[in-house]
């Protein structure tokens, strides 16, 4: 898979040393130089299983780089969970990514990016360590994804105190490979924190220190993979529309991707919540990036999307490109909550603050298009509700269940190493430690 920086054309790279990278060099972020059709094997690929088509797929990407027993390789030790797709009304479905180990889509690209990175290590005979600082909900599924690695180890720092509890049990329970930093600070400390080491020579010349964030190519291929899936489940020669309740755009590009493959998608909403960021530019093809504003579909809550450069250049930064496969909308805190309140009360369906928000845009935009009622319309669930107790049970007065993999956790025991917010205790530990 060539790729290249959208900052500057002539940098290239491939897929199994882009995953190692992150951002370019220039800071620009890894594309592909040529999508392949793929769109026979798409055309007849109804009833395979996920993993299959993954394989396929994959291997059709990276083939230049490696054998096919290595991709089998990669792909079955990442994706031991398959999406699901569930009807919540007449005139949509919703395609569920949350049964993987965290309850959330992230563990799609996360686990794949670690079965990558295990499998090229091996070639490389090297050692790494995943470095990542999380807010509370994406760390998790980093450090899930990468438990028990060969020659792989993972560090993650946290704010002391400003992670849920269960979050903060996600992080600190795992052990091996996977260790917590519980920092005396904020979430921007960690942040600071780590994209200092990463501009550190000195350190880098010690450790050989990784990012795993979800810019890397190698967690956005795998989102690709469902959405080929969920047409692979339903009846051949279906109109599809996704709608891609999005943040950083990581989840819609990927969407992009597998329509650039072949799969035949008629049109995708991107829905946001009040960081609208993306809509707006669909609107008035202005960008106006800025800081974002809290809502409860907190994991959209992104004011700078960092994927919207890979999105110019997959269409020639002309707004009139995007919106012809992209129609954008955003949905406020209260329509959020109100649309858990009535599909709970009418259906007896539990949403998360996320879907909800995809599921409304949806609506909206079949009573405003009578052809989209045709379509086979599916909105991407990216969390289970139980990952959002609060918002959940303050909009509908009932408590989630919570999935077994993570009420499993709360009986466990919390092992963290705390440190303070200075950049120099950060080197300090991971000089002495790796
Ligand atoms: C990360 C996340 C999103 C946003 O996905 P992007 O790829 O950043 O657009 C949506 N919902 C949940 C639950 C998430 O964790």
């Amino acid at each position: 898979m060539k790729l290249f920086s959208t900052r500057d054309n002539n940098h290239k790279s491939i897929y199994k040393d882009a995953i190692f990278q992150g951002l370019t060099p220039d800071g620009g972020l890894y594309f592909p130089e040529s999508f392949p059709d793929m769109s026979d094997f798409i055309k007849n690929c109804h009833g395979m299983s996920f993993n299959s088509i993954a394989e396929h797929i994959v291997y059709e990407l990276i083939k230049d780089e490696t054998s096919k027993d290595s991709v089998k390789r990669i792909v079955n030790n990442a994706f031991t969970f398959k999406p699901e797709i569930m009807r919540v009304s007449e005139d949509i479905s919703i395609l569920e990514l949350y049964t993987g180990p965290t309850c959330a889509f992230k563990d799609y690209g996360a686990s794949f990016l670690a079965s990558s990175m295990e499998e090229f290590l091996g070639d490389r005979k090297e050692k790494a360590v995943i470095l990542a600082a999380t807010s509370g909900d994406t760390g998790s599924a980093v450090a899930k994804a990468f438990e028990g690695k060969d020659n792989i180890e993972v560090v993650i720092l946290y704010p002391s105190g400003k992670v849920s509890p269960l979050q903060e049990k996600q992080l600190t329970t795992i052990g091996g490979n996977i260790t917590a930093l519980e920092v005396k600070g904020t979430f921007d400390d960690c942040q600071k924190m780590v994209k200092e080491a990463f501009g550190n020579k000195d350190l880098k010349s010690k450790v050989n220190i990784t990012s795993a964030n979800s810019i890397n190519i190698g967690r956005l291929v795998p989102q690709s993979l469902y959405y080929i899936y969920a047409y692979s489940q339903l009846k051949p020669g279906s109109d599809l529309m996704f709608t891609v309740p999005s943040g950083n755009f990581g989840n819609l590009t990927a969407g992009l991707f597998a329509k650039k493959w072949g799969l035949p998608v008629k049109q995708f909403i991107a829905a946001t919540n009040n960081n609208k960021i993306v809509p707006e530019f669909l609107d008035s093809g202005i960008y106006n990036p800025r800081p974002s504003v809290q809502t409860p579909s907190n994991a959209m809550d992104v004011g700078a999307p960092s994927n919207f450069e890979r999105m110019m250049t997959m269409f020639d930064s002309n707004v009139e490109n995007f919106r012809k496969v992209i129609k954008g909308d955003f949905v406020n805190d209260e329509d959020t909550i109100k649309t858990m309140q009535r599909y709970y009360s009418e259906r007896g369906q539990i949403l998360d603050p996320h879907t909800a928000v995809g599921i409304l845009a949806t609506e909206r935009f079949q009573q405003a298009n009578s052809e989209a009622k045709k379509y086979n319309s599916l909105v991407l669930s990216t969390a289970h509700p139980g990952k959002f107790v609060e918002v959940v049970e303050d909009a509908i007065k009932v408590s989630p269940q919570l999935p077994a993999a993570l009420s499993s956790l709360l009986n466990k025991e919390k092992v963290s190493t705390v440190i303070g917010n200075e950049y120099s205790e950060l080197e300090k530990f991971l000089v002495t430690n790796y």
